[in-house]
């Protein structure tokens, strides 16, 4: 699923392709992506123009002269591309947002969605979120009380909470837990300030790398796009059940953790 970094690739890239942009056209094959029916939200968005497009968490919003808002969420699978029916990759597209320069797909929304919203009615979705974790304001002992409110949670299930920190997932809770050496599944009461302070510090190496790299998303958001996805690579642990740990060698382990996949490595992280 899409998290923080690879949500605001799509931030950057969509307000470069779409800010400004008068929506002609809409076309819509999945109405269940959305929270109004087809042709009302056709009737709605048609002839508005895109003024901005913010992030908030893992959700973006792209913000209508109308004063409405478009509230995407990709969820697991979903992704977006940019371009024309040529270059349209050949994939089931649910919503089809038609610009004077191209169209945007939203391919592979399942739980996904993109919802039709009044200002208000966006904000009262958005209410709940924790603070974004590059969020200057979030110091190290903001971050520190955030997580120690959920003293009996595991690491990663806080990591994971969207109501403790907005737009980390599976992915980069796994990559911040190793690379501050704490075990994913370490109660949050038993650890010492020390990782605290070096669970801060990663969350931002992590996600700031992640950020600058185009984050791990697999598909180009429009031709010739080659900056999405250079995290991919990059994960050390996510995805690598049996590789060798990069810091210690000993092999990377997979368990199940509330119904999460989990990655660490037994060795070279602790539950302290
Ligand atoms: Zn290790």
């Amino acid at each position: 699923m899409p998290e923080y970094p690879e949500m605001d690739r799509y931030r950057v890239l969509l307000s470069d392709a779409l800010a400004g942009q008068k929506i002609v056209s809409a076309e819509v094959s999945r109405e269940k992506s959305l929270n109004v029916p087809a042709d009302e939200f056709i009737r709605r968005v048609q002839g508005r123009a895109i003024w901005f497009v913010e992030r908030r968490g893992k959700h973006l919003l792209l913000h209508l002269d109308s004063g409405e808002r478009l509230l995407a969420h990709l969820m697991l699978g979903g992704w977006m591309y940019f371009g024309s029916e040529e270059e349209k990759p050949d994939r089931t597209v649910q919503v089809r947002l038609g610009f004077e320069h191209g169209n945007l797909y939203f391919i592979g929304l399942r739980l996904g969605y993109l919802h039709l919203l009044s200002a208000r009615e966006a904000e009262a979705r958005l209410a709940e979120l924790g603070p974004e974790p590059l969020d200057p304001k979030l110091t190290e002992e903001r971050f520190a009380q955030r997580l120690l409110a959920k003293k009996r949670s595991a690491l990663k299930s806080a990591l994971v909470d969207q109501r403790v920190l907005a737009g980390i997932g599976n992915c980069y809770a796994d990559e911040i837990a190793w690379q501050a050496e704490v075990l994913p599944g370490a109660r949050i009461g038993a650890l010492e300030p020390a990782a605290l302070t070096r669970l801060y510090a990663s969350m931002q190496a992590v996600l700031t790398e992640a950020k600058t790299l185009g984050g791990y998303m697999e598909h180009p958001f429009r031709a010739g796009d080659v900056t999405t996805g250079g995290y991919n690579s990059q994960c050390k642990v996510y995805d690598r059940a049996g590789e060798p740990c990069l810091r210690c060698g000993s092999a990377i382990v997979q368990e199940e953790q509330a119904s999460r996949k989990v990655f660490f490595c037994p060795s070279c992280q602790k539950d302290h």
